[in-house]
């Protein structure tokens, strides 16, 4: 199977929004729209990708920013998990308080649920409810490709803010634990920083590795 995914690294929190799909197929989804509408349109546009739907990690500021142009331009639906729903609605009030603007977000389907699933140009993904970072965060595991698309949950030797509104410690070890079960060698694409595996991860993330 040929699967396309490619990345810009967008404002003021250098936040990853990709771009995803199958040029054979000719169809692709954005995950997060956090911002250069412009740029994620020329990128699937240059690997012939017709953007059918976005599917967000989660409702923080620096992954939505970019949904009233991308909403514009594309009129494709907008998936979220409904735990996210408040921050969601509240974006442009996060904008002020990180200190940019953003215009009020188009309406998103607040359907994506643990357990379910989400289809990209013919390839099936897992939906897995990951609270901790934000209360709806939610990873993408395309198995067939074994690559999974975290958010915040979990960086390359980090993991996500838990102290922000919304956030819980206590959620975010149970969201850990479960990632760990994934396979060693599943790619893993963050919403900041490098990708890494979440065998790398369990070797030297100390999130993973201690108490904390
Ligand atoms: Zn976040
Ligand atoms: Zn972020």
């Amino acid at each position: 199977m040929t699967h396309i995914i490619d990345h810009l690294v967008v404002g003021p929190f250098a936040t990853n929004v990709y771009v995803f799909g199958d040029p054979e197929h000719g169809e692709g989804a954005i995950i997060d729209g956090g911002g250069d509408a412009e740029g994620l349109l020329g990128l699937a546009e240059k690997h012939g990708l017709k953007i059918t739907q976005i599917l967000q990690t989660h409702a923080h500021v620096d992954h939505v920013a970019a949904l009233p142009k991308l909403h514009e331009a594309l009129g494709v639906q907008i998936y979220l998990h409904p735990d996210d729903a408040m921050l969601y609605n509240a974006a442009p009030q996060q904008g002020m308080m990180f200190g940019y603007p953003v215009d009020p977000l188009p309406d998103a389907q607040m359907t994506l649920a643990d357990g379910g699933t989400v289809e990209v140009a013919g390839m099936e993904a897992d939906i897995i409810h990951l609270p901790g970072h934000s209360p709806g965060g939610v990873a993408f595991h395309f198995k067939s490709i074994d690559t999974l698309f975290v958010g915040d949950i979990l960086f390359a030797g980090s993991i996500g803010r838990v102290d922000l509104p919304g956030a819980d410690p206590a959620a975010m070890k149970a969201s850990l634990d479960r990632l760990k079960e994934l396979p060693d060698q599943t790619r893993v694409l963050p919403g900041h920083g490098p990708e890494t595996t979440i065998g790398l991860e369990k070797q030297r993330n100390p999130f993973l590795l201690q108490d904390w």
